[in-house]
C-alpha cells in the first residue's frame, strides 16, 4: 500500500486565503486584526519565526506589531511590554516568542498575557476552556491538526487516537481536540510500555516526540492516518544543508499508512495559519 500525502502547504495556503477574505470584510465594518509580538534577545531561530509570522500576518492583513528587546531585559521589563499590549485595544492576539532567556520567568510572562489576547492558547485559562469543551484559543499546532483531518475528510467519530506526546503544547491539547470530537483516545510517553503494539491500534496515529524517525512501518496499521508532528534536524556534515525529518520514518510508514504528512510541508505551515486564525477569531468577537 502506498499512503495519500497531505498537503500541509497547500491547505495552509487555503487557510491564508479564507482569512484574507475575512480580514477585508472585517476592516470594513470594524478594523484591521492586530498581533503585538513580543522578542526578547538574539536567538536567530527565534528571528525567523517571528519574521515568517510577521509576513504572514501581512499577507492576509493583519497588522502586526513588534516589540524588540535585548538578552539583558528583566522579566518585569517584558511584563511591563505584555502589560501595555494587554491594554492595546487595537491589539487582539500577544504572541511571546518562546523560548525566552534563563533569567526571565516564563511562566509569569505566560501567565500575564491577557486569556483574552492570548492567541497561543497558552494561558491555563484557556487550557482549562478546552478541557472543559468550551475552547476560547487553542494552540496553533494542535489547532493545525485538526483542521488538516477535517479538510482531508477523516473521520474521528469513534475510532481509534494515538497520541505519542504528552506536551501542554503538541500532545496534551490534541488528545483533548481529538477526545471532543468522539475519537477513543490513547495518550503515550517515555514510560509507555509496548509502544508499538498501542501504536499499531491506531487508525489516526499522531506522532509529537522530537526523536527523529522515532515510528516506524511496522508500528503503523495498514490504512492509518498519520501526523508527524516532529522537527528534527539531521547534520549531514561538514558543507551540507542539515536535513529536517520527523518522528516518523516516512519511508516505511507511507507504505503501511492510509494518510500521511510529510516532513517539512506538513504539520508545520498550518501552525502560522492558526496563529492568523485566533487573531483574526479575536478581532471578529470584537468587531
Ligand atoms: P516535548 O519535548 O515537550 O515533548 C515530547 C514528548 O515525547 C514527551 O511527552 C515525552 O515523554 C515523549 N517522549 C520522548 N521520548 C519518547 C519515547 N522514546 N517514547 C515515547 N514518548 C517519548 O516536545 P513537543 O511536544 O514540544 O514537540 C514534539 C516535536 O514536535 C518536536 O520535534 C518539535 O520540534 C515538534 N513541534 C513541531 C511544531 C510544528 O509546528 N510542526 C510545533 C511544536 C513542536 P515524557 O513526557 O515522558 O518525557
Amino acid at each position: 500500500m502506498s499512503a495519500r500525502i497531505i498537503d500541509g502547504k497547500k491547505w495552509a495556503g487555503v487557510v491564508h486565503e479564507e482569512a484574507r477574505a475575512r480580514v477585508a470584510e472585517l476592516v470594513k465594518r470594524f478594523r484591521a486584526p492586530g498581533l503585538g509580538v513580543i522578542l526578547v534577545g538574539d536567538n536567530p531561530a527565534s528571528r525567523i519565526y517571528v519574521s515568517n509570522k510577521e509576513k504572514a500576518c501581512e499577507a492576509v492583513g493583519i497588522r502586526s506589531v513588534e516589540v524588540t528587546m535585548p538578552a539583558t531585559v528583566t522579566t518585569e521589563d517584558v511584563l511591563a511590554e505584555v502589560r501595555k499590549l494587554n491594554a492595546d485595544p487595537a491589539i487582539d492576539g500577544i504572541l511571546v516568542q518562546l523560548p525566552l532567556p534563563d533569567q526571565v520567568d516564563e511562566e509569569r510572562v505566560l501567565l500575564a498575557v491577557s486569556p483574552e489576547k492570548d492567541v497561543d492558547g497558552f494561558h491555563p485559562e484557556n487550557v482549562g476552556l478546552l478541557s472543559i469543551g468550551k475552547p476560547r484559543f487553542v494552540s496553533c499546532t494542535p489547532a493545525g491538526i485538526l483542521d488538516l483531518l477535517d479538510r482531508e475528510g477523516v473521520e474521528l467519530k469513534g475510532k481509534r487516537a494515538v497520541v505519542v506526546g504528552r506536551s501542554n503544547i503538541v500532545g496534551k491539547p490534541v488528545a483533548m481536540l481529538l477526545l471532543a470530537r468522539h475519537a477513543t483516545v490513547t495518550i503515550c510517553h517515555s514510560r509507555t510500555e509496548l509502544l508499538q503494539v498501542v501504536c499499531h491500534s491506531a487508525d489516526i496515529l499522531v506522532a509529537a516526540v522530537g526523536k527523529a524517525e522515532m515510528v516506524r512501518g511496522s508500528w503503523v496499521k495498514p490504512g492509518a492516518t498519520v501526523i508527524d508532528v516532529g522537527i528534527n534536524r539531521i547534520d549531514r556534515g561538514e558543507g551540507q544543508k542539515a536535513k529536517l525529518v520527523g518522528d516518523v520514518c516516512f519511508e516505511e510508514a507511507a507504505g503501511h499508512a492510509g494518510l500521511i504528512t510529510p516532513v517539512p510541508g506538513g504539520v508545520g505551515p498550518m501552525t502560522i495559519a492558526m496563529l492568523l486564525k485566533n487573531t483574526l477569531l479575536s478581532a471578529e468577537r470584537k468587531g
